[in-house]
């Protein structure tokens, strides 16, 4: 292996975009899946309707992802057009003005001036619009958002998540629901931040402790409501 190559696989960064989306995907599904489910077995609902309610928290849960990720996306993805459109307007109508902006962009980022107009010349013959994309936009790789493609992740990732604890309401006996959803919800999240922080070159044992200290203070906050509603009904 090259000393080039180790160096570039020690960066972990390029793979965070769709890893950290997917870890959060499924982080999701498990906190807001599992401590609805709590809070209802904590009420002292039976079990077939405590899965009737995780069953409706998982398929309400997905779509809002997906409809929020849609949306988001989507949005990214017009923004990024738009400016594209304006950028190469200007750079048929006003190319000097725009030679003169590219260099003064590599002026402060510590180049002399006849050394920032020589880059931005000849970036400006290789590819005008992708030097300006990059350098005054700040869009590395055009248009590559894709809004359908990331609804559909983040609805099954979140459903993946989801799936833990509704798999533990089937197994766990009636009488210690909510106490082993809990413990499985804790259990994944515990697991999934650690290998998201493995993955992204990360220190696992911080991400651990994070992630299932939120998860046990949501889940013990709907547990908190389901007892009080459980008893005052
Ligand atoms: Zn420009």
């Amino acid at each position: 292996m090259t000393r080039l190559k180790r160096h570039i696989e020690r960066h972990a960064v390029s793979r965070i975009g769709w890893l950290r989306a997917a870890v959060l995907g499924a982080n999701d599904g498990i906190v807001s899946t599992g401590s609805l489910i709590v809070g209802i077995a904590a009420s002292g609902a039976a079990k077939e309707q405590v899965l009737l309610a995780g069953v409706a928290a998982l398929a309400a849960g997905a779509m809002s992802m997906a409809a929020g990720e849609y949306v988001s996306v989507s949005s990214q993805s017009d923004t990024e057009k738009a400016d594209l459109a304006r950028e190469t307007r200007e750079l048929a109508e006003q190319p000097e003005l725009e030679r003169e902006e590219l260099a003064g962009i590599y002026e402060r980022r510590g180049l002399d001036r006849r050394l920032a107009l020589k880059v931005a010349d000849q970036l400006m013959v290789s590819d005008a619009l992708g030097a300006h994309a990059r350098d005054e936009l700040g869009i590395s790789e055009i248009s590559t958002a894709r809004p359908l493609q990331a609804a559909f992740a983040s609805a099954a990732t979140f459903s993946i998540g989801a799936a833990a604890p509704l798999l533990s309401v089937l197994l766990a006996p009636s009488a210690m629901l909510a106490a082993s959803v809990a413990l499985t919800s804790l259990l994944c999240l515990a697991v999934l931040g650690g290998l998201g922080a493995l993955a992204g070159g990360a220190k696992p044992a911080r991400s651990i402790v994070r992630v299932t200290f939120w998860g046990a203070f949501a889940m013990a906050l709907t547990a908190g409501v389901g007892l009080l509603f459980g008893t005052s009904i």
